[in-house]
């Protein structure tokens, strides 16, 4: 077994996110601009690419793969990849291959996903109501979503709702969510809306929406546990005690989770995010594509990205401006 990740701050690297495309069939809000430009093709990693890449990482000691994107669900043959990863968990080598999706193609591929050996799925929604869902997504549809969710819990994927938490958007549906996660026995986390990529005339100030607050009107309705429980990731977790269900926060703006950081962030055009709030990155597709039939070349470029993880973001809003923002958009390196 060859050595495994471990960063300068004494982090072992045990998480990848693999963004497989920039596309989307959404145009969120906080995501991205209605008019986006995306890249050519002949940029992106090809599934057999994807594969030698997330191969490789799994080998020194990666056990966890999400993939997601833009929408991961609508890169091409992306089922073929899917299947190909499963060998991994197959081997022992993987303990979990997930993804994150807005969920309009889980009606066509929950089945599948399961049968590749997918068991989670984390899938963003951020409010119940149609008309508010047509203006936070531009292009997507309610119930197509809400029908991707029935179709993946009938094949057996337990689903964990994200929402993004926006400032008079959905915080008047804490509660209508809560309820309606627990009644279909799914976990939600709440994000912060974190200043990614250039949204022209966005306010970002004014979207942001403090999950301190949400906790604080959850603790008035229901008696709340916190859990120690990390599950590997920013987000903490309380405990309804009432429902039993379990609701996460990631706060990266009002408290920083760096320190327990065990990942990093492959773009679909190959190049290495230590840190999803730095700009640092390395590019891991030339070593890749120089040298077809070696990976000593590329082990030795992710080794070398490794030692260069940043201890942790910037992002502060706490001046009443918007600092450590980030000129990529979320799509780019996957959320
Ligand atoms: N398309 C898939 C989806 O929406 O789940 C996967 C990619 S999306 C970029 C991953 C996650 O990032 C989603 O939960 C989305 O809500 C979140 N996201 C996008 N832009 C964000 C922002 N500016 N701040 C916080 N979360 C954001
Ligand atoms: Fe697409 Fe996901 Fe970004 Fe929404 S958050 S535009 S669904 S990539």
């Amino acid at each position: 077994m060859s050595e495994p990740l471990i960063d300068p701050f004494q982090r072992a690297v045990t998480y990848l996110r693999v963004s497989v495309t920039d596309r989307c069939d959404f145009r969120c809000v906080y995501c991205m601009s209605e008019n986006m430009s995306f890249l050519p093709k002949k940029e992106l990693l090809t599934l057999e690419e994807l594969d030698r890449m997330c191969t490789a990482f799994i080998g020194l000691g990666v056990r966890k793969l999400r993939i997601t994107g833009g929408e991961p669900l609508v890169r091409r043959g992306i089922m073929t990849f899917f299947d190909s990863m499963t060998r991994h968990l197959d081997s022992g080598a993987l303990d979990e291959l997930t993804l994150t999706t807005n969920g309009s193609q889980l009606g066509r591929f929950a089945e599948d996903l399961a049968r590749a050996g997918v068991r989670r799925v984390n899938v963003s929604l951020d409010t119940l109501d149609e008309e508010k869902f047509a203006r936070v997504t531009r292009w997507g549809r309610l119930k197509q979503v809400l029908g991707g969710i029935d179709a993946a819990q009938k094949a057996g994927l337990r689903i964990k709702i994200n929402a993004v938490a926006l400032k008079g958007f959905n915080e008047d549906e804490l509660f209508t969510m809560t309820e309606w996660c627990a009644s279909r026995d799914m976990d939600m986390t709440w994000i912060e809306v974190m200043p990614m990529g250039d949204m022209g005339d966005t306010d970002r100030i004014g979207q942001y929406w403090a999950l301190t607050d949400a906790r604080a009107q959850l603790a008035k309705r229901y008696t709340l546990t916190d859990l120690a429980e990390r599950s590997g990731g920013p987000a903490r977790y309380v405990r309804l005690e009432e429902s039993g269900q379990k609701v996460g926060f990631i706060t990266p703006l009002s408290h920083n989770f760096c320190e327990s950081c065990n990942r990093v962030r492959l773009t679909c055009t190959g190049e290495l995010y230590m840190c999803l709030g730095q700009e640092d990155m390395a590019d891991l597709r030339a070593p890749l594509r120089d040298h077809p039939d070696s990976d000593e070349a590329l082990v030795a470029a992710i080794r070398k990205a490794i030692s260069l993880k940043p201890k942790g973001h910037d992002f502060d809003y706490s001046r009443q401006d918007v600092s450590g923002q980030m000129s990529r958009h979320m799509s780019h390196t996957g959320g």
